[in-house]
């Protein structure tokens, strides 16, 4: 095959110790934020087997820490859903409803600028930021409405576009101003283009900006292979999908000097975005057990697994690859080439069941006068879409072990 393959596991890494710490965790929060969240350490539990700062509804800050930190001790992973528009998103939150777990939901720059619509003016990134925010008001307003944590993530942004990141990290100060948390749970930076240095350099500028209004970072190591939203890495050099435990160690502990920081990181270790024929991957999962033993000595933590990693490039992976990826502290995995299939194919079904009766507006086999409006609003196909989206999202909850895990 031509083209090379870059596993990037994300590692989500923990925030050292003391960094994470619940005493130290928003000391410099507004006396307001501070009770809020007094209050909240001694409220009912909304999920019987989670933490009880996580509510249904948007995570962010320490309950979004608190998730994924009970993930990775529980053994499970969350979907991370790429989306395009209201459709997409809906389908993430009946799924996370439907198997009892969290999910992350994900816009890309892309996705971003078609929420706002393809016509609109993107001069300086414009229409993307607005779609992006556009999308999280959306799920900000609905997903209590389906009783499941939710998370608010943006993926990959590569050095040329942060001002991208730069106009979403202005809404979430403005939201935190008003609101006491930010838009916006999680962004990634990926900066591994970059030389290590400039990259997490890059990585920790923003990670000081992040940390004043709780906002966590992801970010990549290595590469991933492959292709995705108009990046392509299919060429890229094999070395470079296998990320090294040095590597991950200088990341987490240049983050790990800001105060309040929160991150995870991608690693690469052979996975690739989209779908490729059998043999095609070499997924090493081994990788992310070598660096979590790795940095375990060089802390000398009780951890076992002291990074959390986020698994890109997910789909098409064998179940035994990402559980095996699960036990090593993965808490995320991105699917998106899967679920596209998936939205397209509930329409390509919806269109194939029902071809006589969408040829026309009238006339159908019942009858040459027979109106077929209810067959043609677009709510039909779209709505087959999102229940193929759903059941393939189910699926994928069972293989990272995120099924039932609320109650
Ligand atoms: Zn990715």
């Amino acid at each position: 095959m031509k083209f090379s393959f870059v596993s990037v596991l994300a590692l989500l890494a923990a925030p050292s110790a003391n960094a994470f710490a619940p005493s130290t965790f928003g000391v410099q929060r507004s006396p307001a934020t501070s009770s809020r969240l007094s209050a909240t350490a001694v409220e009912t539990k909304a999920f019987s087997k989670l933490p009880a700062t996580i509510k249904p509804g948007v995570v962010t800050g320490k309950a979004l820490l608190d998730l994924l930190e009970h993930a990775k001790t529980a053994g499970f992973a969350m979907p991370g859903v790429n989306i395009v528009g209201s459709n997409s998103i809906n389908s993430c939150m009946e799924a996370a409803k439907a198997y009892g777990g969290p999910i992350m939901v994900t816009f890309s720059k892309g996705g971003g600028q078609y929420i706002a619509g393809k016509a609109a003016d993107n001069t300086d990134d414009k229409a993307s930021i607005a779609g992006c925010i556009a999308g999280a008001k959306h799920v900000r307003e609905v997903a209590a409405l389906y009783g499941v944590p939710v998370v608010l993530h943006t993926d990959h942004c590569q050095k040329a576009w942060l001002p991208w990141i730069d106009g979403l990290l202005k809404a979430s100060e403005e939201y935190y101003a008003a609101h006491g948390e930010p838009l916006f749970s999680s962004h990634m930076l990926d900066l591994s283009e970059e030389p290590l240095e400039e990259n997490i350099a890059i990585c920790k500028e923003y990670m000081e900006k992040f940390a004043k209004v709780d906002i966590l970072l992801e970010f990549e190591l290595g590469v991933t292979g492959g292709e995705e939203d108009g990046v392509d890495n299919t060429d890229v050099d094999s070395s470079r999908l296998y990320t090294q435990p040095e590597e991950v160690m200088y990341a987490y502990e240049q983050l790990s000097q800001v105060p309040n920081a929160m991150f995870t990181c991608a690693a690469s270790f052979g996975n690739v975005h989209g779908v490729y024929a059998p043999g095609n991957v070499d997924l090493r999962p081994d990788i992310l057990h070598n660096t979590q033993k790795y940095m375990k000595e060089k802390l000398g933590c009780e951890d076992d697994k002291p990074m959390k990693f986020v698994f890109h490039g997910g789909s098409g992976s064998s179940v035994e690859d990402i559980q095996y990826a699960i036990e090593a502290g993965v808490i995320k995995m991105n699917i998106d080439t899967d679920t596209q299939w998936g939205f397209w194919d509930g329409m390509r079904a919806y269109e194939a069941a029902n071809r006589d009766y969408l040829q026309a507006q009238i006339g159908n086999p019942d009858g040459a006068d027979k109106p077929n409006k209810k067959y043609y609003d677009p709510r039909m196909s779209l709505r087959s879409g999102e229940e193929a989206m759903r059941d393939r999202l189910i699926q994928a909850a069972k293989d990272l072990k995120c099924e039932n895990v609320l109650d």
